[in-house]
């Protein structure tokens, strides 16, 4: 941004809009939210949620997901106790020696750069997970990261946009943003509904429908949407589920309800197809594994199965700021934003009020060179089971 605003519309309820309205309107700014349907109603309901920053690569990318893992604590304290944040163990474990020995490295690497994980014996699963049968895990070895959580993101975009109304936000849901309009070539506003709303800039949070907004504005955003599907049992019998999980071909971790969410990139894979994801029997293939971790499901019932859309940029590392030709436009936009919505949200909003750029922004620019291969290594090894990831369509290159 070139100079500080004094308001900003934001466009989309979920987690990265939730966010960067608080931090926005705490600070002053008059705010208004524009979202097509409801708070949460996009990606950010059709989540695994939970704090991925082990996964992430390169360092900086590392850092910055540990910051927001950071900035979830904080803000929890600060809005709501524990309310959406579940600090709880996450334990990894792998089929077969080379998958064991990949794992074990990026174990040791995350060690080697602070992060807080152990190698464990499998008897391990007994103390920190009771509910896993143990003849699921084959393996020698446990990864155990500590000081790990998984977030209730509904709950969150909820406390969040509550907050921002506290501080004099706006909210108008139900509405979509159909254009944007501009004054000298600045964006200066959006048109939603039947009527045109004007600021200082527009803060695209959007997720996977970012890259149409960004069109209104002739911006092509390189973004790809991948489909994800959950499931959510009903609760576990004889007791909740005490960590989340990283087992071969299936992720579980509790639900506020005390059922258990299951997902697969092994199944996500199969979501592709010409006319749109398909899920006959995924769901129930979904439960099928993850009652072979855990016995206990099969007295349970999946309760619900959602699919989200990660909007993922194109190298995989989250796409934040202006691009020259549409000042004014402001891009928030990433995956695992989650785990990353209270750094991004909050260094989003310090940019627009004060006119600076953030150093640690500065690898995120939705203008820089994206090369043709993910460096994130999390969505490396996803793609690897994914032939063919559908793509936005319109811009799978950098403006
Ligand atoms: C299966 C799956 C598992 C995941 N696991 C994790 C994980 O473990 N950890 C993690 O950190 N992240 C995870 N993610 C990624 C994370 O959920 C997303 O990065 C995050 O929810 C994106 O939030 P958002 O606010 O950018 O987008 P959204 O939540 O999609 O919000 C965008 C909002 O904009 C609205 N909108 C769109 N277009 C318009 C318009 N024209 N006008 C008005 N409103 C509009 C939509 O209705 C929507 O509510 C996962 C995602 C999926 C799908």
């Amino acid at each position: 941004m070139d100079s500080a605003v004094g308001s900003a519309v934001v466009v989309g309820a979920g987690v990265l809009g939730a966010c960067v309205s608080y931090h926005l309107a705490r600070q002053g700014v008059r705010v208004v939210v524009v979202e097509e349907a409801r708070p949460a109603a996009g990606t950010s309901g059709a989540t695994f949620s939970a704090d991925v920053t082990h996964l992430k690569t390169p360092y900086a990318y590392y850092r910055l997901n540990r910051q927001g893992s950071e900035e979830h604590r904080q803000l929890s304290e600060a809005l709501d106790g524990p309310a959406w944040r579940h600090p709880a163990p996450l334990l990894q474990w792998a089929d077969g020696d080379a998958a064991h020995q990949a794992l074990r490295e990026r174990a040791l690497r995350a060690k080697g750069w602070g992060h807080d994980c152990r190698l464990a014996p499998p008897s391990v699963l007994r103390e920190l997970a009771p509910a896993v049968d143990p003849a699921a895990c084959g393996a020698d070895e446990v990864v155990v990261h500590e000081s790990t959580s998984w977030f209730d993101a509904p709950r969150f975009v909820h406390t969040l946009l509550a907050a921002a109304v506290r501080h004099g936000a706006e909210t108008h849901y139900g509405v979509a943003v159909t254009g944007l309009t501009r004054k000298n070539g600045r964006i200066v506003g959006v048109q939603a509904g039947d009527r045109t709303r004007s600021a200082d800039a527009v803060v695209n949070c959007a997720g996977p429908g970012a890259a149409r907004v960004a069109a209104f504005a002739g911006v092509r955003l390189p973004l790809r949407q991948v489909p994800g599907l959950v499931t959510e049992s009903d609760p576990l019998p004889g007791g909740p589920l005490t960590a989340i999980l990283a087992a071969p071909d299936i992720d579980l971790r509790p639900t506020p309800g005390g059922g258990v969410l299951a997902l697969s990139w092994d199944v996500d894979a199969r979501l592709d197809g010409a006319d749109g994801p398909r899920v006959d029997g995924l769901p129930q293939e979904l439960h099928r594994r993850a009652g072979a971790v855990l016995p206990g499901l099969a007295r349970a019932r999946i309760e619900d199965a959602r699919i989200g859309v990660r909007p993922i940029p194109s190298d995989g590392l989250p796409l934040v700021g202006e691009v020259p030709g549409a000042p004014g436009l402001y891009h928030l936009v990433s995956h695992s934003a989650v785990t990353l919505a209270p750094v991004l949200g909050r260094l989003a909003a310090r940019e627009l009020t004060t006119g600076r750029s953030a150093a640690e922004l500065a690898p995120y620019r939705p203008d820089r060179a994206v090369p043709g291969d993910v460096q994130d290594e999390n969505l490396r090894a996803m793609n690897r089971r994914r032939p063919q990831p559908r793509r936005e369509p319109q811009g799978e290159t950098a403006p």
